[in-house]
Formats: C-alpha cells, sequence, structure tokens
C-alpha cells in the first residue's frame, strides 16, 4: 500500500483510498465528459486540398471506365486504351491544361482569342488566319 498526496488538500493518504481522511473529498475517479467533436474537424482540411487532385482522378475515372468498356468490344481497344490511359494520366494533367490555356488577342484582327497552347497553333475564327502560339502569346505567321 503507496502512500500519496491528496490532489485537494495535499496531506498524504493512502493510495487506495477512496475518500480523503483529512478533507473529505472523493478520490473516486469519475468519468470525464469525452471530448467529441474534436478529432473529427481535422479531416475537413484535407479534403479540400485534395478536392483538385480529386476532381481530375473522378474524371480520370471515367475515362478509364469507358476506354476499357471500349476495349471489351474487340476493335474498339485502338480507342480504349489511348482512353483509359488518358483516364490514368488525367488528374495530372488537367491542372497543366488550365495553367497552359493561351489568351490574348488575334495579331492579324486583335480580336480576343482563348486556346489550348498545347495545340501550338490555331486558326483565328474570327479572320480566318494561322496564329501560332510561341509563350503563352498569340504570333502572326506569314
Ligand atoms: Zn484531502
Ligand atoms: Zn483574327
Amino acid at each position: 500500500m503507496g502512500i500519496k498526496a491528496c490532489p485537494y488538500c495535499a496531506e498524504e493518504i493512502q493510495e487506495e483510498a477512496v475518500i480523503c481522511k483529512h478533507c473529505k473529498s472523493s478520490l473516486k475517479e469519475t468519468d470525464a465528459p469525452k471530448e467529441a467533436g474534436v478529432t473529427t474537424a481535422k479531416s475537413d482540411k484535407a479534403f479540400g486540398a485534395a478536392t483538385g487532385f480529386f476532381g481530375g482522378l473522378g474524371c480520370g475515372i471515367w475515362l478509364i471506365i469507358f476506354g476499357l468498356l471500349i476495349s471489351l468490344t474487340g476493335i474498339g481497344a485502338i480507342i480504349g486504351i489511348p482512353l483509359a490511359l488518358a483516364g490514368l494520366l488525367m488528374p495530372f494533367i488537367a491542372p497543366v491544361m488550365g495553367l497552359a490555356q493561351v489568351s490574348g488577342q488575334c495579331p492579324h484582327c486583335t480580336k480576343h482569342l482563348v486556346a489550348s497552347s498545347i495545340k501550338g497553333a490555331v486558326t483565328c475564327k474570327y479572320c480566318k488566319k494561322r496564329v501560332v502560339i510561341d509563350k503563352g502569346k498569340f504570333v502572326r505567321v506569314d
């Protein structure tokens, strides 16, 4: 039987004591209310940060499913396999594609154009002239 200090009056009491013999305080461990709801809030942040990635992933999964379904038809494998591969890469491609969008004036007619820089060159929908995309800008070629 050990001796401990009473948390209320600091007098020495038996370790097994239920009630302090000095101050008569109850030393029984009461069921402290568990702090519920504190741990659950944490996961929301990570979810928000991952939304961009999983947005692309969700899109990609559909491409994979669609691609695989086409592949099953046999002839469709020619289209289906690259489609499934595109789906796999979608989470990585999607953010890049957003950044690679070029917006600016047509060097021929000065009308506002928006195009994907992946293309390298576009035909202006207003003046029908060819415009090359160079370092994120529309450049005339003639
Ligand atoms: Zn006490
Ligand atoms: Zn133009």
